[in-house]
């Protein structure tokens, strides 16, 4: 089991509130579950990650082709897609109180939930063989019984014997083979339970009942869950004037879908060659029954998707390619790479488009979680939508096979400030600072006059912050308070350069430049400061 650093956490909640990153949704009106708000340096550590991911998989790549997709689609793209049957998560209720969960989210020991599994699997299957069996084995007595009978009897008597007993005969071979397909469907359903590992209605009841109190704390109601029924999670709305059911859309619960439905457009217009991807940013939603741990699971966030599409034969090779790329790009946008697991997801796990899956888990505070997800989707969502590509190599028409790698802007977000944040410790006084990798830190310096109230010097750092900003535009003036107050507060929100004018400046124009990770300061020349910065960040 995973420990729980709950203090980290409300840190950097606190942090990310109090600094500007990120706000509770609709906070003036008690807020609205599953949903934040990204403030000014929110928004643009998000849009660095995007732009560095875009730079990476897109602008870089000549196999790759960027779309952005409407949000709201034809609904039939859904019931294709197979959304509509399957989207949908178990969900139990609190008899009491009527709190709705997940269940695996509010079952903490999940190797205990599993060997209760274990246990109440064996038991009832032990117990329908046992019943079958010895049903089959009283049959195989009565015949026995009957053979020495039958044996000592003469021909003419047999005759007659079978024709006497010959309806019962049939009843009791049709009885033997019906047992043997019992035995046989016992044996398939230990089977199937023992793969599917989640969402056992009974089990999941019983372990609930027995195991966990209601999370509600006006409630912790024992022994009143409901057993479990599935929830789709998609948003449902109208278009239109019209409220009938023509009219329903979803809003879309994954960005890939838009890609799909685009596969014969970008084909027409660019005549890409196999292999080659769709990529695209954009909102995704989902009903999550249990929103939970800031912004890692939320009912509106963002995906950064790739469809990649390829031959059917190559479809291992482009997996084990994608999932490297995807290791490196942990790595590129600076995620702590000692917290990060791969988890081949098995059994009833798997979505219902994927013939193999890797979660690429990280250490939060709270779990080790999915962070981003690879999936083999195979030539599900292409055959579902009657889509199909004319390979010029072959001159034959096939059904290209896709890898999906799928990665959560937000969890990017959550698992960048887990990783980036670290205290230095000097005396009694603590030290916070994000040690965002500068390509995305939100600002990339920040500059000030040492006085506040000497205009000379103003007016020179003013220059100075005017030049960095037409240079690198995330750069913030800062003079409140004194020097030492203002690295503490550029040090917390992971500002990697503090540039400030004093009065030497005015004669050698020299400013001096502080590193936010040694706290080491040198002497750079106004006209060295843009390449100083650009060697570093490079
Ligand atoms: P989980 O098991 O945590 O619900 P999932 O397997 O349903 O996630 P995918 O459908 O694979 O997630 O979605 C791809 C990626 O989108 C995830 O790896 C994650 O980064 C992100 N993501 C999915 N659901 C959410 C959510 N509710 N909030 C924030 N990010 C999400």
């Amino acid at each position: 089991m995973q420990e729980k650093n709950d203090n980290l956490m409300e840190t950097i909640i606190s942090l990310c509130k109090r600094r500007g990153f990120i706000y509770q949704g609709s906070e003036i009106y008690g807020g609205l579950a599953g949903t934040y708000d990204y403030g000014p340096l929110g928004v643009t550590l998000k849009n660095n990650i995007k732009s560095l991911w875009w730079k990476k998989f897109v602008e870089s790549r000549e196999d790759m082709y960027g779309v952005d997709a409407a949000i709201i689609m034809n609904s039939e793209v859904w019931k294709a897609s197979g959304h509509v049957e399957t989207f949908a998560d178990p969900l139990v209720e609190c008899s009491k109180c009527g709190l709705r969960v997940r269940p695996d989210q509010v079952i903490e020991n999940k190797e205990e939930f599993l060997e209760e599994k274990n246990k109440w699997i064996e038991d009832v299957v032990n117990k329908t063989l046992e019943e079958v069996s010895n049903w089959h084995n009283e049959i195989e007595s009565i015949l026995s019984k009957i053979k020495p009978l039958y044996d000592s009897i003469s021909e003419e008597e047999r005759k007659s014997f079978i024709e006497a007993i010959s309806p019962t005969i049939d009843k009791v071979n049709s009885m033997l083979q019906k047992s043997e397909k019992n035995i046989n469907l016992a044996k398939f359903i230990l089977d199937e339970l023992s793969k599917s590992d989640k969402y056992i209605g009974f089990i999941t009841q019983y372990y609930l009942n027995k195991f966990v109190l209601c999370p509600n704390s006006n409630c912790k109601g024992h022994d009143s869950w409901t057993i479990p029924r599935m929830f789709n999670m998609m948003f449902r709305t109208q278009i239109g004037a019209v409220e009938d059911s023509s009219a329903t859309v979803y809003l879309r619960p994954e960005t890939a879908q838009g890609m799909f439905v685009n596969f014969k457009n970008v084909v027409d217009s660019f005549h890409p060659k196999l292999p080659f991807g769709l990529a695209q940013i954009g909102k995704a939603f989902r009903n999550e029954i249990t929103p939970r741990d800031f912004i890692f699971r939320v009912r509106e966030f963002e995906q950064m998707e790739i469809e990649y599409f390829l031959r059917p034969e190559d479809w291992e090779k482009y997996f084990e390619y994608w999932k490297n790329e995807i290791l490196e790009w942990i790595e590129m946008v600076g995620i702590d790479m000692s917290k990060v697991y791969e988890l081949e997801v098995e059994g009833a796990d798997l979505a219902h488009y994927s013939k193999r899956t890797i979660d690429f888990e990280f250490d939060f505070p709270f779990g080790r979680k999915e962070l981003y997800g690879l999936a083999y989707r195979t030539d599900f969502d292409l055959k579902n939508h009657n889509l199909s590509y004319q390979d010029e190599e072959t001159n034959t028409k096939i059904i290209p096979h896709v890898i999906e790698p799928s990665l959560g802007v937000d969890r990017t977000v959550i698992a960048l400030l887990l990783s980036a944040y670290k205290e230095d410790k000097s005396g009694e006084e603590v030290r916070p600072y994000l040690a965002f990798n500068p390509t995305i830190a939100p600002v990339v310096c920040a500059v000030s006059p040492l006085l506040k109230n000497k205009p000379e010097l103003r007016e020179y750092a003013h220059l100075v912050y005017r030049m960095l900003k037409d240079e690198f535009g995330r750069v913030m003036w800062d003079d409140n308070g004194n020097i030492g107050k203002r690295y503490r507060r550029q040090d917390e929100i992971g500002t990697p350069w503090c540039i400030v004018v004093d009065f030497d400046t005015l004669t050698d124009n020299q400013v001096t430049i502080r590193d936010r990770d040694t706290g080491k300061q040198e002497r750079v020349k106004k006209e060295d400061i843009i390449d100083y910065i650009k060697d570093k960040m490079n």
